[in-house]
This record gives structure tokens, sequence and C-alpha cells, in this order.
């Protein structure tokens, strides 16, 4: 249940979405350009520590009213909407990991909104399967050094704090499995860090996205979140927590896309009547406001169980599989429901079906999540 001022909050950000995000995120995606300029803002709302607790300087929302805004932002913005999800998502980590001395001092800074976070997991070899990580840590006096290249870092060009997953070798020898598997909390200023934006991305093109190389980056021995094959851990449960969100993403298209539908069917006529009069019309309306329903329903689940503190692995898995191929298959009728209009970047329709099609892939792709889902009842 969402208590009276976290609904107070949700409309809030509602309203300032409407009012703020839909233009701008056009432009972001026109130009492809970061939609870093509006994260002061969000900040100001409290919106980069909503996963924090407040002794820590956040505002300490439930999952249930975080997956509510992400979805509100993400109507208006999928970009924006991603990169609040994914630097909550890094803060709740920090939070569940870090030693203390860090944890108080990033956490301060990362949910004031003064600096941005992002997950350093993928590499160019190593996506689905993240136990193929090659990024290397060695001991160094004071802390370790980092080598590697990361691949799709989401917030990775102006992104402060990292968590990294890297390898750190025995003394002696290297076994190549999970177990040296280790991750690290980056200050992405340090030196060894090089960022590059990766351009020409289909969609979410106000969303940052980065290849970030590290050449001995280092790292000292108090921010490490996790050993040695205890890293891999940290990132599965950060993932766990980010599917909601990005379910949520994905229904706020979903909403978006909706939107469009309804308005664009009730004005357009053809044969002397609205198209929306057409039944194939409504038909697409009713399919597309069924599934929004029913993947709000996931993620509520999802969440309700998180907040709770229930295991929740196979929900969030679930929600993140069905909500964002309807996201696609609604973005895909909106499309249509706007015929030739539709596939021009004039109507918003267009690049809302480019948006839509990231939410199947990132945070784990739809087959994983199925392979996460069919694992989970077969152990039970
Ligand atoms: C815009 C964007 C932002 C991203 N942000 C981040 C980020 O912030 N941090 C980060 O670490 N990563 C990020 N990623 C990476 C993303 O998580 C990976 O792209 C995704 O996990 C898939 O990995 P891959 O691209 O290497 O594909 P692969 O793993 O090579 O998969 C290719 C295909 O094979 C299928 N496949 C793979 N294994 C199996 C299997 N066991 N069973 C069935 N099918 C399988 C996949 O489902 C997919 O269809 C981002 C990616 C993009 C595009």
């Amino acid at each position: 249940m969402i208590r009276a001022d976290e609904r107070a909050l949700v409309e809030a950000v509602r309203e300032f979405a409407r009012a703020e995000l839909p233009d701008r995120d056009r432009a972001w995606d026109r130009e492809e350009r970061s939609c870093a300029e509006i994260l002061p803002a969000l900040g100001e709302q409290g919106l980069m520590g909503l996963r924090v607790p407040e002794e820590f300087g956040g505002l300490g929302a439930s999952v249930g009213v975080y997956a509510a805004i992400i979805r509100e932002l993400a109507a208006a913005s999928a970009s924006a909407a991603v990169t609040v999800a994914v630097h909550n998502m890094v803060c709740e980590a920090i939070h569940t990991f870090a030693p203390q001395g860090p944890r108080v001092r990033v956490l301060g800074e990362l949910a004031a909104g003064g600096e941005l976070a992002g997950f350093a997991i993928s590499e160019p070899n190593a996506g689905s399967d993240t136990s193929r990580s090659q990024t290397r840590a060695e001991r160094v006096r004071g802390g370790f050094a980092l080598t590697g290249s990361k691949m799709w870092v989401t917030n990775g060009v102006s992104g402060r704090w990292l968590i990294v997953l890297a390898r750190l070798a025995g003394e002696h020898s290297s076994s190549g499995g999970s177990k040296e598997l280790t991750m690290f909390l980056l200050d992405a200023a340090s030196e060894g860090v090089s960022r590059s934006a990766i351009h020409g991305k289909m969609g979410i093109r106000g969303s940052e996205t980065a290849e970030v190389v590290l050449d001995g980056a280092f790292v000292p021995e108090e921010f490490v979140l996790a050993g040695p094959g205890e890293g891999r851990r940290v990132a599965l449960t950060a993932l766990d927590g980010g599917r909601i969100s990005i379910a949520a993403q994905a229904l706020g298209i979903a909403d978006a896309a909706l939107a469009e539908m309804l308005t664009y069917t009730q004005q357009r006529e053809q044969f002397g009547r609205r198209i929306a009069d057409f039944q194939a019309m409504q038909w697409a309306i009713a399919d597309s406001a069924t599934e929004i329903a029913a993947a709000a329903g996931l993620i509520g689940q999802a969440a309700s169980l998180k907040d709770r503190g229930a295991p929740f692995t196979r929900q969030a898995a679930m929600a993140k599989l069905y909500a964002s191929e309807a996201a696609n298959r609604i973005a895909f009728r909106a499309v249509q429901a706007h015929g030739g209009y539709g596939y021009v970047h004039e109507f918003r329709v267009e690049q809302l079906y480019r948006d839509a099609r990231i939410t199947t892939i990132y945070e784990g792709t739809s087959e994983i999540q199925r392979m996460v889902i069919a694992r989970d009842l077969l152990r039970a």
C-alpha cells in the first residue's frame, strides 16, 4: 500500500515530468545528447536518493513508490527514467555492501544528486554470462589496481562512482572461474580511467552509454564491496532489484504509447469515421490497456515482496520479462495505429517504439529472464 505522503510525491513527480521532460527528451533523442542537464532538478526533488535511507541523506522510498516514480518518469522520458533507475540501483548496492566509511561518504554525494553512479559489469566478451569477466584486479600498496574494458556502462560518461566487477587472481595462479570475481567501488575521477560515449543507439539516446577503459585504476582497500567469489552475488542482487525498475520503465513507455494511440485514433478520420470507431483499433487499445494492467500487477507483486524482505528474484524476472515485451507490443500497435505518420520522427510514437526496444535487452535479456524464472521453479 502506498501512503498518502508517498502518493503526493508520485503526483509531484508526475506533474514535473509531464511539464519538463517530453520536449527535452525529444531534443536529447534528435541530437543524441545526454539528459544530464535535468539531473540537478531531479536531485532537488530527492529522486537521486530515492532508494537511499534517510540517515544517509536519501528519501528511503519503498520499492513500490520507487517503481511508481520510474514509471512516471519513463512516460515522459525513458532516458531520464533509466538514468535515475541505474543510479538508485547502484546506491542500493553501495548501501548494502560497502563498509561504513565509503558508504557514508559516497552515498552522501550520490543521494544529494551531486554525483552520478553507474554499474560496470558487462564487457566486450561478457554480456549475459557475467562469469566471463576478464577485467583484472591486482594487489598494490593500500588497495588494488584495475585493468580491463567495461562496455555499455549506463551513466558512464559523467558518472563519478562505478561499481566494477573484476577478477582478483590468487597470488600465483588464475582459475578463470567465478571464484575470483570481486566487486569494487571505483572513483571514476581516478587516474587510469578513460571513458568514451557509445553513439548510434537505436533508442534511449538521452541516456549516457559508455565504454570505460581501466588502465591500473586504483581502488583503496576499504572500497571493496565483496571479496573474491562474492562479486557476482553483488551484481545479481543489484540486478534483481534493478529488474523491477526496468519493468517500471517499460510500463511508462507503454503508458505513453497507449496515450498517443487514444489521442490519435479519436482525431484521425478515414472512410468518413474516426479510426477509433473501427473494431481493429479498439482491440489494439483494449489489448494494450489490459497488458499495461497485467504488467503493473506483476511489478506491484515483485515490489511488495521486496519491500517485505521476502524472496523476489522470480517475480522481478517475470515483471521485467512481461512488461518489456508488452511495451514492445504496445509501441508496435501505437505506430500501426498512426499509419504512415507513426513512421516519422515528428510523431512521438516513432521514438517510443525505438525506446521500448532496449527494455528486453539490458539488465538481462528476455531469454535470461526466462532462464531465471524456470530455474527458480525447477529448484522449488
Ligand atoms: C543501452 C545499453 C545500456 C546498458 N547498460 C549497462 C550497464 O549500465 N551496465 C552493464 O554492465 N551492462 C549494460 N548493458 C549491457 C547489457 O546488460 C547486455 O547487452 C545484455 O546483458 C546482453 O549481453 P550481450 O549484449 O553481450 O549479449 P549476449 O549475452 O551475447 O547475448 C546475445 C543473444 O544470445 C542470447 N543468449 C545468451 N545466453 C543465452 C542463454 N544462456 N540462453 C538463451 N539465450 C542466450 C541473448 O538472450 C541474446 O539474445 C547495456 C546495454 C545497452 C545496449
